[in-house]
């Protein structure tokens, strides 16, 4: 979409420069990194460290992830611009931002009221037409499944079986697997009505996958 692409914006460049680099071949996802102010989705406080690679503090205990992991998982998902995609996790709404980048319909749910106030606020702001709600993203969000794709940005226990279900049949999720110590990137392909396929992706650390939303910790 290139919206936010600001040749003035020599930091978003110099990151996108740096994760391809670091290894991210995704021409699309790089021009996404490239075109999205992480600036503008980061506390007061970190804002001299905007566009370092690596997790900051957004509130709620909570973080927006590293840009190389944010970057990893999205080429993980092999994004078509047709795709209707469903991320877990809405934090800041960056990650929520580069799928607007690249796809037409993005959905995002949050556990924390707080932290989704704040991210609808700055997606609208930005222009950035995301669907953002404010609930348990284990449930999903049955009413418009099904996803092409779906990402989940905190560590999942275990599989969330009722994602699974609301995946299209040849979708793909793309989850953090894992206890809190750490995970392995997994992507899990839906082969048919009841076949799935797994594969694995390296280790990674993001905050838990917590059950309920924020009143009601499960
Ligand atoms: N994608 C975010 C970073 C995610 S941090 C970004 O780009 O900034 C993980 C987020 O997942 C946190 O905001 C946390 O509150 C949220 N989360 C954890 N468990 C959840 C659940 N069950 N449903 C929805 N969101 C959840």
């Amino acid at each position: 979409m290139m919206k936010h692409l600001d040749p003035r914006n020599e930091d978003s460049n110099q990151l996108a420069k740096k994760l391809k680099a670091r290894g991210i071949k995704d021409e699309n996802v790089l021009k996404a990194i490239a075109s999205v102010p992480r600036d503008q989705f980061v506390c007061s406080e970190s804002i001299l460290e905007a566009y370092y690679d690596k997790p900051l503090p957004i509130g709620e205990g909570q973080t927006i992830s590293q840009p190389f992991t944010v970057a990893y998982q999205t080429e993980l998902l092999e994004l078509n611009k047709e795709d209707k995609v469903l991320e877990i996790g809405t934090g800041s709404g960056y990650q929520a931002a580069i799928l607007c980048e690249i796809v037409n319909e993005v959905y995002s749910v949050e556990r924390h009221k707080s932290l989704y106030q704040t991210a609808k606020k700055r997606l609208s702001k930005l222009n950035y037409q995301a669907n953002l709600f404010y609930g348990d993203g284990y449930k999903g969000l049955p009413n418009y499944a099904p996803f092409d794709k779906i990402i989940i940005t905190a560590a999942a226990p275990e599989i969330p079986e009722n994602l699974l279900t609301q995946l299209t049949i040849g979708g793909k999720m793309v989850l953090p697997l894992g206890n809190t110590i750490g995970q392995t990137m997994t992507v899990i392909n839906r082969l048919s009505e009841c076949d799935y396929r797994t594969t694995k992706h390296g280790a990674f650390r993001f905050v838990p996958m917590i059950k309920g939303i924020d009143t009601e910790c499960i």
